[in-house]
């Protein structure tokens, strides 16, 4: 699943296609939007702004109109010169945004809706989001808050995953950032100090803002290598499911006590 440093990657690429330049054409393959005109409701627009909140993606175009992305599972966001052959099929396509210079095409996204800018600000599901761990200033009072709010007795590994205490992490670096910190994902929330938060944030951070930039996430510590041997102190890293999703965690039970 394409966490906050995939999607803000994407947010500069897109950006830097669209912005400024003159849109060509919009279309909407998918049968789903074949009835929401937007290439009528857009027509004549430029998009004024690019900006990504943990995974959701914002297309902002002049005249109030806002597109809204989110990946889940498997969408993806794609960037290509003009010509250039994409790299999934045009039949998964959803959203193509075409400049003299770039195509810009949102490939298999469930979540992809055109909304006036206040809708956006008073939308309930982005409302709730928590601060952006991506964010250039990171808001740390807010997302203790949030996380002291939330039940004390889910393992911190789990609460990091919800979007409602902090957005733009996921399985990745749900695992990666607990280890940097030296704190056992399965511990009660509770039981895990502000000081430590803040740590498995700070660690984290740095590491998603390069990786933003980038393209690409650093070579992992624990996620994906279960059973291998930390690189740092040689203990088996582990992997079990977490939380209501299941979804695994790793972790160094050396590293991480
Ligand atoms: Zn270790």
């Amino acid at each position: 699943m394409p966490e906050g440093d995939t999607i803000h990657h994407a947010a500069m690429r897109v950006r830097g296609a669209l912005v400024g330049s003159e849109i060509q054409s919009i279309e909407t393959p998918n049968p789903r939007h074949r009835l929401d005109r937007w290439p009528e409701r857009l027509a004549g627009h430029a998009v004024r702004s690019v900006d990504a909140h943990g995974k959701h993606l914002f297309l902002r175009f002049e005249g109030d109109l806002t597109l809204h992305s989110h990946l889940r599972m498997g969408g993806k966001w794609g960037v290509y010169r003009r010509g250039e052959r994409w790299r999934r099929a045009a039949r998964r396509a959803w959203l193509v945004i075409r400049t003299a210079d770039h195509d810009v095409v949102q490939f298999d996204g469930p979540v992809l809706e055109l909304m006036t800018e206040s809708r956006t600000r008073f939308d309930q599901r982005l409302e709730a989001l928590g601060p952006d761990i991506l964010a250039e200033t990171f808001d740390e009072a807010g997302f203790l808050r949030r996380l002291r709010e939330d039940d004390p007795t889910r393992g911190i590994g789990d609460a990091l995953l919800d979007q409602r205490n902090l957005a733009g992490i996921g399985n990745i670096w749900k695992s990666e950032s607990c280890f940097l910190a030296g704190v056992d994902p399965w511990r009660r929330t509770g039981a895990v100090s502000d000081d430590e938060a803040l740590a498995i944030v700070r660690g984290a951070r740095p590491l998603m803002q390069e990786s933003a930039v980038r393209g690409r996430p650093p070579k992992p510590w624990v996620y994906e290598r279960q059973s291998l041997p930390c690189r740092r102190c040689q203990t088996l890293i582990r992997a079990r499911g977490q939380g209501d999703e299941n979804r695994t965690t790793f972790w160094c039970p050396g590293c991480q006590a």
